[in-house]
């Protein structure tokens, strides 16, 4: 995979961009590593953690790798 963590976050956000515009339910999934310190009170992602984007029936629209730490605000933005 040689695709930078940059290009993975736009891929992240095109994906959601295109669903939101087709007006598709979906459900958002962030898999985080076992050890992420988003599980600790801090309640901060440290990991590099998986994003899936899954339609209402579960299947899967879109996953995107290596697109660094999680941040909730990334999913109010169109673009990062
Ligand atoms: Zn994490």
């Amino acid at each position: 995979m040689t695709q930078t963590k940059r290009q993975a976050r736009r891929a992240w956000a095109a994906a959601r961009r295109k669903h939101i515009k087709r007006g598709n339910l979906y459900h958002v999934e962030i898999q985080h590593d076992p050890g992420c310190a988003i599980y600790t009170p801090a309640e901060v992602c440290n990991c590099d953690p998986v994003r899936v984007l899954k339609d209402d029936r579960g299947h899967v629209l879109a996953r995107v790798e290596g697109a660094g730490f999680y941040d909730p605000l990334e999913l109010a933005e169109g673009a990062i």
